[in-house]
């Protein structure tokens, strides 16, 4: 039998007049990104054209503010922002912690979470993850507080892949020790639904619900809204006159009409999803791998992020999906803390997150995945993890 490499060399001969089918199938990307149609638009942006307002406030992002206020349920306040890693950095910097302060953090999660941290002032202590659900706890929080190199200020723990962090634990840890809780829901569109606590979604077009580039604040504290609020507009209040030092972090009227489409179509998304998430489900029920706590069936994301079987190596199998033109990705990495930007900064023991780096792997996956690229997927998969059996 022909090598995969001679067969690839046949077909890409330039006079080769033999057809055959291609040796290697087309790349499954890894994540497939779907944003609201140009007719979905349509109607907002006549709105635009007519009202000749594009942005500082208009009527569209009052009304797309207004529709995700809806979603945390009364007194909810919105604040949108350029994305969510700016709704974080400006979050945590409307709280007035002392520079240099403590803020706790999850070590796994998007290098975004310690940057926004940084920037913010504050130094960020890496703290370990639950392996269960991928996740710093309020328990473990509390705990490691011991431990703290210093006076830990804030925490910001983060919604794993999208899954629902344990809100009321964490009030509870904020009323019973006063260190502020900032939650990064970036990736839970779905699941952030109770806005107790501080709460930063992304709408950046690889999460659940896009707009591009975008993010928001939900929260029930007036007082803080306002001031993030004041925080993405020059440092204005009412009037043209800055209180505060500030930035420009406003979202235009025209995300507003991205985001006033996808919210439109939310039902339908989230069915999609849903749908895509079985398919995944199924393909994969074979195998060992494990799935976070309630993904695809009680909350919904935009990626599939999965723990590969005792043994197997993320890296390898990576390798080997690869060769078979199915693309994945570490979105976490190995960790903040192993970033060379984040290294100066402390970090409490780290085993869960460094064996959670070595196993997990997010696999294709996309709104309008279909049966037949699951089992591609799965049948790859299948493979690789056999191949390092061997
Ligand atoms: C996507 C993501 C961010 C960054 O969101 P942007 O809107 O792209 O700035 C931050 N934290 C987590 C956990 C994320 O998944």
């Amino acid at each position: 039998m022909a090598s995969r490499g001679a067969i690839q060399s046949i077909l890409t001969e330039p006079d080769s007049t033999v057809a055959l089918a291609p040796a290697v199938p087309a790349l499954l990307p890894v994540a497939r990104p779907s944003l609201p149609r140009f007719e979905a638009l349509a109607p907002y942006l006549r709105r635009i054209d007519e009202g000749r307002w594009y942005s500082n406030f208009g009527p569209l992002l009052n009304a797309f503010e207004a529709r995700l206020a809806d979603r945390f349920g009364h007194g909810a306040q919105v604040v949108t922002v350029v994305n969510a890693t700016q709704a974080l950095t400006l979050t945590l910097l409307a709280l007035d912690l002392p520079r240099g302060a403590l803020c706790m953090v999850p070590s796994y999660t998007f290098v975004a979470t310690a940057h926004a941290v940084v920037a913010a002032g504050l130094t960020p202590w890496f703290v370990d993850v639950d392996p269960a659900d991928w996740m710093l706890s309020p328990g473990a929080a509390r705990d490691l507080l011991a431990a703290a190199p210093g006076e830990v200020r804030a925490v910001v723990p983060v919604a794993a892949f999208g899954a629902a962090p344990d809100i009321a634990g964490w009030k509870a840890l904020r009323e019973e020790t006063g260190i502020e809780v900032v939650i990064d829901a970036a990736a839970a569109f779905d699941t952030a639904c109770d806005c107790a606590l501080p709460t930063i979604v992304s709408l950046h077009a690889t999460k659940a619900l896009g707009v591009g580039e975008g993010g928001f604040l939900a929260t029930n504290d007036v007082g803080l809204a306002e001031r993030v609020r004041r925080l993405t507009t020059f440092g204005f209040h009412g009037e043209r006159l800055a209180l505060v030092p500030a930035t420009n972090a406003k979202l235009s009227e025209y995300a507003a009409a991205v985001g006033l489409a996808a919210l439109d179509d939310w039902p339908t998304t989230r069915l999609r999803y849903l749908r895509a998430s079985q398919f995944m489900r199924m393909a994969l029920s074979q195998t060992k791998i494990g799935f976070q706590p309630g993904w695809g069936a009680d909350w919904i994301t935009s990626v599939c992020v999965v723990r590969l079987p005792a043994g197997a190596r993320a890296a390898e199998v990576e390798a080997r999906l690869e060769a078979d033109s199915v693309q994945t990705r570490r979105w976490w990495g190995e960790g903040c803390h192993a970033n060379p930007a984040f290294r100066s900064h402390p970090h409490a023991d780290l085993t869960a997150t460094e064996a959670l780096a070595a196993s997990v792997l997010g696999l294709p996956f996309a709104v309008d995945l279909d049966a037949h690229e699951a089992s591609r997927i799965a049948l790859a998969l299948e493979r690789a993890l056999d191949a390092g059996r061997g």
